[in-house]
């Protein structure tokens, strides 16, 4: 096959979640279902299924990197897709290798709670997010939660996505999902204001990997080549099919059925 004909690399750096439902398999599967091919590098060994996660594992710093530094160095990397980090060391070898690698767009998902309520993340990486990666991203997938608890002091999450996309952010997509609205109402926020808003209708009951797939299908068709608007309409239109289509593997929340074609 010629190099003409492979398909966009995205390099996803996220923990393992041994279910499948979310981390690094649900960004494997979410990019290759948008056409992509998935280099991925583990940043964390998690215990979890459905429910809840209980322990968090973190791989070594120096080891990750060079893991990444390998893959970049061989692969025509598109686009880095962040998830999981789990704590302030990774979360500062992953900017300094970004800083490495300045021409390639981020899609940070700022993951910080499993879907259970459990930490994943350790609070010390909450200012390195704020502080290095944040600025780096194109885009960042904060829901309410995690826009609250990255930007503290505000009550009103709204705000916090703003503020986020202040300090560099091209974009921040708010995700709505955890909201109490009717519908789950996603806005694209950029720094000078709202981009725009997105109303999907709500499904019963919470998904495990939710987050994980969009972000990741969203970085894939950046991949592509798409522009970020598109490419945020399309990943949020592939990730409510994904969870239409939702099946319960294990006994606790349903994942996203992650191989339909858009
Ligand atoms: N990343 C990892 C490694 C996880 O284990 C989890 C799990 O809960 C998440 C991210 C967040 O998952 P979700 O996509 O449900 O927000």
């Amino acid at each position: 096959m010629s190099a003409m004909n492979n398909p966009p690399v995205v390099l996803a750096i996220s923990g393992l979640d041994p279910s499948g439902g979310a981390g690094i398999q649900a960004d494997i599967e979410a990019i290759a279902a948008q056409g992509c091919h998935a280099a991925s590098v583990v940043t964390t060994l998690t215990v979890q299924d459905t429910r809840n996660a209980w322990r968090v594992e973190a791989v070594d710093p120096v080891l990750l990197v060079e893991q990444a530094e390998a893959v970049l160095a061989d692969l025509d990397v598109r686009v880095v897709k962040l998830g999981l980090l789990g704590n302030a060391g990774i979360g500062a070898a992953v900017a300094d290798l970004l800083e490495r690698h300045a021409d390639i767009p981020v899609v940070l998902d700022p993951v910080l709670v499993a879907g259970g309520g459990a930490r994943l993340a350790e609070d010390p990486l909450v200012p390195v997010m704020l502080e290095r990666l944040v600025p780096r991203a194109l885009c960042v997938t904060p829901n309410r939660d995690e826009a609250l608890a990255l930007v503290p002091g505000r009550e009103d999450a709204d705000a916090c996505a703003c503020e986020l996309a202040g300090l560099g952010a091209a974009y921040v997509l708010l995700k709505g999902g955890h909201d109490e609205s009717t519908d789950v109402v996603n806005r694209l926020v950029a720094a000078n204001g709202e981009v725009a808003r997105y109303r999907f209708k709500r499904l019963a009951g919470g998904f495990h990997g939710s987050g994980c797939t969009l972000a990741a299908a969203l970085a894939a068709r950046l991949a592509r080549g798409e522009d970020p608007e598109t490419a945020v309409q399309l990943a949020q239109q592939y990730v409510q099919l994904t969870l239409e289509n939702a099946y319960r593997i294990g006994r606790g929340l349903p994942i996203p059925a992650r191989f339909q074609g858009l």
